[in-house]
């Protein structure tokens, strides 16, 4: 499917094409296979160029964020792999609005609203990734939620380009629905005008909150379970007496309970089975059905059995 691509997306993309790229090398667990191809194309007209291509050749592909949220297995991916790091500008708007671009950190962006003066986004300060990620999670913490900014979403869908007003979207905790194939590209946020001063100390209290609180020591990918309604997945999981419990080089962090860390060598699989456990055990304790927050694609480590869920999961 993806036999001879490569060269002709080298031809048509003055972006980055990698062939056989490891995954490892682009999540925060440091697990998953190999990707065919990872795409990072230059601009807009050059990922709708790529889609074009990837349409014909009936190619399938995912987007990547940071891979602070992704849980690729040992088997990666059989398709491209679209990373928009290089769309990744800020536009200041009238009336303290913000043009963003999905490639664009959160850390860029609390930076941007710190320095001029613009409330609404420090709850983002510590929370890691890109700005596309963050829509498609709905990244959130301190009791706010990236989705809650939004005005507009603008996204490609089957190769057009769709501006969404946040009415229209259906989104949850941590949660945006999008049709299968739609890339995030940006979106227009509405902050408000904030004193720079207690910004500052907001944004400067958060990630010391996180320092205090989520120094687990070793390649996580934030909390693993979404937390259940009205519960907390970490009591949950500590309840269940999980803390520490390890498969392989996977481990229940010590730290944090809803934290899976990589110790050194683990395996897409280490982390798999470990959630089976915990969600087999915390259902047996104390009759919750944890939902992983995290997002798992990929195929099987024996290639070619892969189930198939990770098209722009
Ligand atoms: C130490 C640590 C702390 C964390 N704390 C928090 C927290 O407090 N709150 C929180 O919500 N999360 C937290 N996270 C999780 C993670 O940072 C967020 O989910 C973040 O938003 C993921 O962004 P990303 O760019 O890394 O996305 P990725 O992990 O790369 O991707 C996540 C999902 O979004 C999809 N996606 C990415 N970009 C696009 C796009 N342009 N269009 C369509 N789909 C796209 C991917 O296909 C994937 O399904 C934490 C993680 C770590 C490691």
């Amino acid at each position: 499917m993806t036999s001879g691509l490569a060269s002709l997306l080298r031809e048509r993309l003055r972006g980055q094409v990698l062939e056989d790229e490891l995954l490892a090398r682009h999540t925060s667990l440091k697990v998953g296979g190999v990707a065919d191809i990872f795409a990072v194309p230059a601009d807009r007209d050059e990922l709708q160029t790529l889609l074009a291509i990837l349409s014909e050749r009936k190619a399938p592909y995912l987007l990547i964020g940071g891979g602070y949220n992704l849980l690729v297995r040992d088997g990666g991916i059989r398709g491209v792999v679209i990373s928009l790091a290089r769309m990744a500008a800020i536009e200041p708007l009238p009336g303290n609005r913000l043009d963003v671009e999905a490639g664009v950190t959160n850390r860029q962006l609390v930076s941007f609203c710190r320095e001029r003066g613009l409330a609404g986004a420090e709850f983002l300060a510590g929370i890691p990734g890109t700005v596309g990620g963050a829509l498609a999670m709905n990244a959130g913490a301190h009791g706010g939620a990236i989705l809650e900014l939004v005005v507009s979403l603008s996204t490609l869908k089957e190769g057009v380009v769709v501006t969404t007003e946040r009415s229209e979207l259906s989104y949850g905790y941590r949660n945006l629905e999008l049709a299968p194939g739609e890339i995030i590209l940006g979106a227009q946020l509405q902050l408000a005008t904030g004193d720079p001063v207690a910004l500052a100390e907001r944004i400067d209290g958060y990630l010391a909150h996180r320092r205090q609180h989520q120094n687990v020591g070793f390649p996580n990918a934030g909390s693993f379970f979404k937390n259940p309604s009205g519960e907390q997945a970490w009591r949950l999981i500590d309840q269940a007496g999980l803390r520490g419990c390890r498969v392989g080089g996977a481990q229940v962090s010590e730290v944090h309970t809803n934290f899976l860390v990589n110790t050194g060598g683990a395996t897409a699989d280490d982390f798999l089975e470990l959630a089976r456990i915990i969600k087999e055990r915390v259902k047996e304790r104390s009759g919750v059905e944890l939902e992983e927050e995290v997002r798992i694609v990929g195929e099987d480590g024996d290639w070619g059995l892969g189930t198939g869920d990770w098209y722009n999961l």
